[in-house]
């Protein structure tokens, strides 16, 4: 069980007023907030250890150097990769997905087949078409039904022996869906085909077992974790990550580096070219250590509660119609009132305190499938409570009333 009033005092932007409301944020999917032990991880590593990383034998540096390496040994103890070296620094998940799709050029032939779904975020999607473009390669997409669940039985005609990889999210940004990835990796990995997941939103919400799921690749952002912006991880299996060439060349990743012929170093360096994002990894682990405080189960399970009672409450406002209709689903609900435009309502609601998303939700394939412009979406994270959703349903109930 969450102590919900101790949980919301670790979080300072909780306390504020916005519009001259207290602020309700229910717009966790974009980002979540931050706890006051993360954000003083940061002015703690400038304040008193700021130095670069694994190659200072002075003191500061050795003592960043742990400090950032241990974000990744906590990384390995919260999401059971086989290795530590499977875990790569990036920017997050878009870098991961751009690192994965990027360094498999070389690898993929004109006659092979790639994999996603129709409820894959922009950044699941673009990255591919890249790849396809480059290598004259097939892109095939999953179809989903009007609940936002993937057809299953259209997946098992597209896998072939040309699948090269299947890349999909393990829950969607835009209607919350849980995927049924354990399913489709064993799937997948039946025809010799790699697979990809986007854990952007599951990381946050669920227990996420990388040997377990035996997946090739999963990616994460920090800043939907609780942490920091610009810093996130890819995971990758390490004979592949070891047969994948380097993708950004540079300082860290080498060595030996002659004008004739530069050697890379071993993982997780190889792919870690640059001056790393030192203070982020460095309160990424703290966020870390903060999720596991809370525990991830009573995380998943006061979220859950949200969404039923959530659900229940917007489904009485008249008019207003929920996407994404699925039985396994996270903390998020997409939905419409009316013909009345999504931002119309966004704006509203955010002068009576309620930060909510509305628009694409950087899935414009999804609005497309159901014919809408955007939909307003409402996040939730374990600090958020119910009486902030009548705070929400009052807001919709007035939005309603003026712009009908
Ligand atoms: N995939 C999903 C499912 C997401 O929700 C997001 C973030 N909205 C991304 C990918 C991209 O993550 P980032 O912007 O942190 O790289």
């Amino acid at each position: 069980m969450i102590n919900i009033d101790k949980v919301r005092a670790d979080f300072p932007i909780l306390k504020q007023q916005v519009n001259g409301k207290p602020l309700v944020y229910f717009d966790n999917a974009a980002t979540s907030q931050k706890p006051q032990v993360v954000i003083d991880a940061i002015t703690n590593y400038y304040t008193t250890i700021n130095a670069n990383v694994h190659r200072g034998v002075h003191t500061l540096s050795q003592v960043a150097t742990d400090a950032f390496e241990a974000t990744r040994k906590k990384l390995k103890a919260h999401f059971n990769p086989k290795h530590e070296h499977e875990i790569i620094f990036t920017r997050g998940t878009t870098e991961s997905i751009n690192l994965v799709a990027t360094t498999l050029t070389s690898l993929i032939k004109s006659t092979d087949e790639i994999i996603i779904s129709a409820l894959e975020h922009h950044s699941n999607i673009v990255p591919w078409q890249m790849l396809c473009e480059r290598t004259g390669a097939t892109l095939k997409v999953i179809p989903m039904n009007d609940e936002g669940e993937l057809l299953m039985e259209v997946y098992d005609e597209l896998l072939t022996e040309n699948t090269k990889i299947v890349a999909v999210n393990h829950i969607s940004n835009a209607l919350g869906t849980i995927n049924p990835v354990e399913e489709m990796i064993e799937k997948a990995h039946k025809v010799g085909a790699w697979v990809l997941i986007d854990g952007a939103q599951s990381t946050p919400h669920m227990k996420v077992d990388l040997q377990a799921l035996d997946c090739d690749f999963y990616t994460c952002s920090a800043h939907k974790m609780f942490g920091p912006t610009g810093i996130g991880f890819l995971y990758g299996k390490e004979a592949i990550l070891n047969e994948l060439p380097p993708y950004h060349g540079g300082g860290e990743m080498i060595k030996d580096c002659t004008f004739e012929k530069t050697t890379y170093a071993e993982l997780p360096h190889k792919f870690e070219a640059g001056t790393p994002n030192i203070a982020d990894v460095i309160a990424f682990g703290t966020a870390v250590d903060y999720i596991n405080s809370i525990g991830i189960e009573n995380i998943e399970a006061a979220e859950h509660e949200l969404l039923v009672y959530g659900t229940a409450q917007l489904n009485k406002i008249s008019g207003l119609k929920i996407y994404g209709t699925s039985k396994n689903k996270a903390s998020v609900i997409s939905f419409n009132i009316g013909e009345i435009h999504p931002f119309d309502i966004g704006t509203i609601v955010d002068k009576l305190g309620v930060a909510v998303r509305t628009g694409h939700h950087c899935t414009q394939p999804i609005m497309a499938r159901f014919n809408i412009p955007g939909t307003v979406r409402a996040s939730f994270a374990f600090y958020n409570t119910k009486e902030e959703i009548d705070v929400l349903v009052a807001a919709l109930e007035k939005a309603t009333m003026m712009l009908s």
